[in-house]
């Protein structure tokens, strides 16, 4: 997506070869109408796939997916992260590692929200090295619910996030896929 990639260029931040900062518009501050066009992009590539429900991981996942759930008049559920894990027959739960604080967390989903008869597109930030999205896959398919696809605002690929869920047989789309950086330098796919 030109829009988004124009927007990296501006104001994103390599800090170095791994790490996009993109504070500013995405994780610290939001561009609400850049967030409102992305989702509306998603929206459009994943429509008539009879996607019943929204998901991503908070936090910084919410934005982009609730603009996504809008566009499509559907419900939004939120992975939620807990530091450890509590017993709870109500919960659906999987530990993850993240990246970006190098620490592992429980994530977690309420039976309530989530039944076999759902097909759910999991919407996030970024995906990197594929961990969290692949915790949300594992999640979700504890209820059964089939998966349409994962989107995501920016892949880094030279990390294996993509081929990690293309091997698990899920489509990727990313809307902007960063090729190679370096400290102030970006390079798209
Ligand atoms: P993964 O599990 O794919 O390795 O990482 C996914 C999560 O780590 C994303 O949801 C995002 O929160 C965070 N993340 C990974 N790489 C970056 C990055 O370069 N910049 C920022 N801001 N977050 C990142």
């Amino acid at each position: 997506m030109k829009l988004l990639e124009d927007k990296i260029k501006k104001d994103g931040l390599a800090v170095n070869e791994h790490i996009l900062k993109v504070d500013s518009f995405i994780n610290h501050q939001i561009d609400p109408m850049l967030m409102q066009e992305m989702g509306k992009d998603i929206a459009e590539h994943f429509k008539d796939r009879g996607i019943t429900k929204i998901a991503t991981i908070e936090s910084s996942g919410i934005a982009p997916a609730l603009m996504t759930a809008v566009a499509m008049d559907i419900p939004l559920i939120i992975l939620k992260k807990q530091p450890s894990k509590i017993l709870n027959q109500d919960l659906y739960q999987t530990v993850v590692t993240s990246f970006t604080k190098e620490t592992n967390y429980e994530l977690t989903l309420s039976k309530k929200y989530i039944s076999d008869n759902d097909h759910v597109l999991i919407v996030d930030d970024f995906l990197a090295n594929g961990e969290a999205a692949t915790a949300a896959l594992r999640l979700l398919r504890m209820s059964h619910a089939t998966i349409a696809g994962f989107a995501v605002l920016i892949e880094k690929s030279f990390q294996p996030g993509r081929e990690k869920l293309l091997s698990q047989g899920i489509e990727v789309y990313a809307l902007a896929r960063i090729a190679k950086m370096a400290e102030n330098y970006i390079e798209f796919v």
